[in-house]
Parts: structure tokens; C-alpha cells; sequence
């Protein structure tokens, strides 16, 4: 789904989700002593805190804004992938308590270890996974 009102160019850096987001905003209300009312709208801004009911990241707003500088997406499938890989990464982080800067090489090195002991040649995966991201990041124009 791509959003084009108020979560434009909004999605989770860790899960990919962009459908809900709990985001920390400012409102004004009529308080007397009976009670109190909403006045007119809310609002937010990069800066108001976001989290992801998907996996429960917290951060600013802005840092669940969309990066300009992903490469290309031919086949539009990109986002579905990292937030595959996110997913993963999320549930690596919750079972072994991996600071969230470590997880990615931790996993690299996990799955060496896990493929060592099920008969998997993790250089041969690896060299396939770079093959796939490539075709995966490469405009269909291109040679
Ligand atoms: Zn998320």
C-alpha cells in the first residue's frame, strides 16, 4: 500500500509497516471543573514521538520518514523484502537481547554457525543473495 494523505512517506525503518502508527501529538482543550472538551484539531510534527504497533519501535516521527535514497525498485517489491528481513531482524533482537546496532552482523554470524551444523555453504547463499539483490536494485533499462 502506498499512503498519499497523512502517513505519506511514512514507514517503520525496522518492519516496513506503514499502515498504523501511534504518534504523540498536541491538542487543546476547554477544562472546567465538570470536566474537559477537545477545541479544534491536533497536531504533530518530525519530532513527536512514533511507534509502530508492528514491532514496537519507538523513535521521532522523522525517523520513520521514507529515505530518498533507496536504490531502484523494478519490480516493486523492495519494501515486502526488507520488511521480511525486518521481521527476522526483530525476532533475532527479541530471542537473543542483541542491542539493535549489533543485530545485523550477530545474525550474519549466527546463520554462519547455523549453517555449519545443517550442512548449508553459507559463502555459496551469500554469493546467490547478492545476485538476487542486485537484480532486485537494478533498473530494467540497465544492460
Ligand atoms: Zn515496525
Amino acid at each position: 500500500m502506498t499512503n498519499t494523505n497523512c502517513l505519506e512517506d511514512i514507514r517503520c525503518p525496522k518492519c516496513g509497516q506503514e499502515d498504523r502508527f501511534f504518534i504523540t501529538g498536541c491538542a487543546q482543550f476547554e477544562v472546567t471543573d465538570d470536566g474537559s472538551e477537545a477545541v479544534g484539531g491536533h497536531e504533530w510534527d518530525d519530532e513527536s514521538s512514533t511507534r509502530c504497533p508492528g514491532c514496537g519501535h519507538d523513535a521521532p516521527l522523522k525517523d520513520f520518514r521514507v529515505r530518498p535514497d533507496l536504490p531502484p525498485d523494478p519490480e516493486g517489491k523492495n519494501d515486502d523484502h526488507a520488511a521480511w528481513a525486518g521481521a527476522a531482524v526483530a525476532r533475532f533482537i527479541e530471542v537473543t537481547a542483541t542491542d539493535e546496532e549489533d543485530a545485523l552482523g550477530d545474525l550474519l554470524a549466527d546463520l554462519m554457525h547455523w549453517s555449519d551444523r545443517n550442512n548449508y555453504d553459507f559463502d555459496a547463499a551469500l554469493d546467490r543473495a547478492r545476485l538476487h539483490y542486485e537484480a532486485e536494485t537494478t533498473p530494467e533499462s540497465s544492460p
